[in-house]
């Protein structure tokens, strides 16, 4: 990749697209994944650095049309103080209540946690289970074009997404739950605070007559991307949520996840800790 020549600080999404737009550039945002990245090379800066921060426009949050709408600069200290988000998406505010310190949620934006695509990204479960959509806009003065994909298909890979190079992350938007909805989402680490997922479950649905109906399951930290758990979310969704059923999700779930052992844990651990906390987690959400 080119030295790093350049250094754009847009103030306006036009402008920013256009940077974008005339050649590779790397995005910069709280720069709470990219500085470390880059000072270890695990990162290497293309030839223009495009500092988003000045894009007043892709900060905020907004409840409209029955959604919520997140701007990609927005905070995660922002995301946690903002009522819209504690009422419309509460399993993605119990996230936020769980990342990082002070210092870093005040840096690091809902776009930056995304686009980084770490399998232990602590909006993307949460996001997941509430079928988030990401805007993506490219264009510039001429125009600016946008496109929406499912969260689910705009993770590839670990560090890896359907973004283009001429591509920046602008919203993210999330269908508020129909009443009745209820969630639940978990972390562990090894300590309580600033440590990143040795995994993550979140788990959400309408509860009815024993029944979790329109189940959504995702887990981090346990597969290449965080994912929904298809298999065991169909069997949540069969019937009342008994003790055999919630053997049957947790054995559903196991098939689905790919572990690895890492700084964090053993696969096997990992796999322990899936089989514990979504026993705990279902019981707790439909105590029968
Ligand atoms: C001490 C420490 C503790 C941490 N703890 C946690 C934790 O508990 N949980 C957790 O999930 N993460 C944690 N992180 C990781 C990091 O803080 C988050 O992933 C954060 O949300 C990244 O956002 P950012 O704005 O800083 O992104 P940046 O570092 O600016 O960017 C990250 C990546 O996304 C790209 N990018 C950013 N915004 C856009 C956009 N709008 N469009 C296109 N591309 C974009 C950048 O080019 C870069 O590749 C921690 C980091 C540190 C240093």
């Amino acid at each position: 990749m080119a030295e790093l020549r350049n250094y754009a600080a847009p103030r306006s999404l036009a402008e920013a697209l256009q940077v974008l737009a005339s050649g590779p550039a790397t995005v910069l945002a709280g720069g709470t994944d990219l500085m470390p990245q880059s000072r270890s090379a695990r990162v290497r800066f293309a030839s223009t650095l495009l500092n988003i921060q000045g894009v007043a426009e892709l900060r905020g949050v907004r409840r409209r049309d029955g959604a919520v709408e997140i701007g990609a600069l927005t905070t995660i200290a922002t995301l946690r103080d903002d009522p819209a988000v504690r009422n419309g998406a509460p399993v993605l505010w119990q996230a936020c209540d769980h990342f990082a310190s002070d210092q870093i949620r005040n840096a690091a934006t809902i776009g930056g946690n995304i686009c980084n695509a770490s399998p232990a990204g602590d909006t993307l479960v949460p996001l997941l289970v509430l079928d988030a959509s990401v805007v993506l806009a490219s264009g510039g003065a001429a125009g600016i074009l946008e496109r929406r994909l499912p969260l689910s298909e705009f993770l590839t890979g670990p560090g890896r997404t359907a973004r283009r190079p001429d591509e920046l992350l602008v919203e993210v938007h999330i269908p508020v739950p129909a009443s009745g909805w209820v969630d639940r989402y978990v972390k562990f680490g090894t300590r309580p605070a600033l440590d990143i997922s040795t995994i993550a479950l979140a788990v959400g649905g309408t509860l009815l007559d024993g029944r979790l109906e329109n189940a959504r399951l995702a887990l981090g930290a346990v597969a290449p991307t965080a994912i929904r758990a298809h298999d065991a979310e169909r069997v949540l969704a069969e019937g009342p949520l008994d003790r055999a059923r919630i053997d049957r999700v947790v054995d559903a779930a196991d098939a689905t996840i790919h572990p690895i052992s890492d700084v964090r844990a053993s696969d096997w651990y990992r796999r322990e800790l899936v089989h514990n906390l979504l026993r705990r987690m279902l019981t707790d959400v439909c105590p029968n």
